[in-house]
């Protein structure tokens, strides 16, 4: 069951401040998902290939689907042709082959990279210094011709701490404006910063998001 009046607060509030809504329908029927698409609401994200295969299928064809979850490779061309977005590129091996599934699919694949901010061991993705060091090699971008880097991915540590959370997401922010301003200079297209969940996704908006994804507060616990 979907909370139709959150999901109407919560659009307005982030379209006002021009961050664009993900609503992640993980673990949901299609037929909470087509609920809110009726609302209006256009950008899901799904967490598991299958899952999202299988929902793509019997859902309208003008859904932006964002994969947010740890993408194994040998799944990524279950979803090359149709996805909108890839939120958890944690590795230049994964960026190697989106580009080559993006080839054979004919198309370009946007891909937001994660990077790891939590202090939780647990998390995918790059570290700052891995990513600054990657994008120092001079070919690091014209060597993906079948796929774009538009931004930036990150989740806070699951905590009560609010000014560790906000120390996280600034971090994120920093670095994102970093590589705004020397690698990514005059790529206009390097301008999307997911970070925000649920929880936290005031922090986050405060910090310089401008992509959230919520799940709970619109389709209930999981
Ligand atoms: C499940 C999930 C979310 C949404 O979490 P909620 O707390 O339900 O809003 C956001 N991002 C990622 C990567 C997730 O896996």
């Amino acid at each position: 069951m979907i909370d139709a009046s959150a999901y109407v607060r919560i659009s307005e509030k982030l379209s006002s401040q021009d961050v664009i809504l993900v609503a992640v329908s993980k673990t949901k029927p299609a037929t909470d998902i087509q609920a809110l698409y009726d609302l209006g609401q256009r950008d899901f994200g799904e967490n598991y290939v299958q899952e999202l295969v299988e929902k793509h299928k019997v859902l309208p064809s003008d859904i932006r689907w964002h994969f947010i979850g740890h993408l194994q490779r040998n799944k990524v061309r279950m979803i090359a042709p149709f996805v909108h977005l890839i939120h958890g590129v944690d590795s230049p091996r994964l960026l190697e082959t989106i580009n080559k599934e993006g080839e054979r699919a004919g198309r370009r694949i946007d891909c937001l990279l994660q990077i790891h901010i939590a202090s939780e061991e647990t998390k995918f993705g790059w570290d700052a210094s891995e990513i600054l060091s990657f994008f120092r090699s001079p070919d690091a971008l014209q060597s993906f011709p079948h796929l774009r880097i538009r931004g930036l991915m990150g989740m806070a540590s699951f905590s009560n701490d609010l000014d560790r959370v906000r120390e996280e997401f600034r971090g994120l922010h920093s670095l994102f404006q970093e590589l705004g301003s020397g690698s990514f200079a005059g790529i206009d297209t390097f301008n999307v910063l997911s970070m925000g969940m649920s929880a936290d996704h005031p922090i986050a908006i405060e910090e310089g998001s401008n992509m959230v994804r919520i799940g709970s507060l619109l389709f209930g616990a999981r």
